[in-house]
């Protein structure tokens, strides 16, 4: 599997959870991705609120998180 690092701070070498998050909010198309305080900020959120969210889309049974 490819590395993908944050498209704005430039961290690397993000989590399977990460690029799954940001598929879910920003689109599956999404080329982009952003680490969790990254993608935080951009939404207006907390990093606290994306891993609640990370949580219940892995109880669905979502494919995108491990
Ligand atoms: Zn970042």
């Amino acid at each position: 599997m490819k590395r993908i690092d944050c498209v704005s701070c430039g961290r690397q070498d993000i989590d399977k959870n990460t690029i799954g998050i940001n598929k879910k909010l920003l689109g599956l198309e999404v080329k982009n991705f952003y680490c969790m305080d990254c993608l935080a900020s951009y939404l207006n959120t907390t990093v606290e609120d994306l891993n609640e969210k990370i949580e219940e889309f892995k109880d669905e049974g979502c494919k995108l998180f491990e």
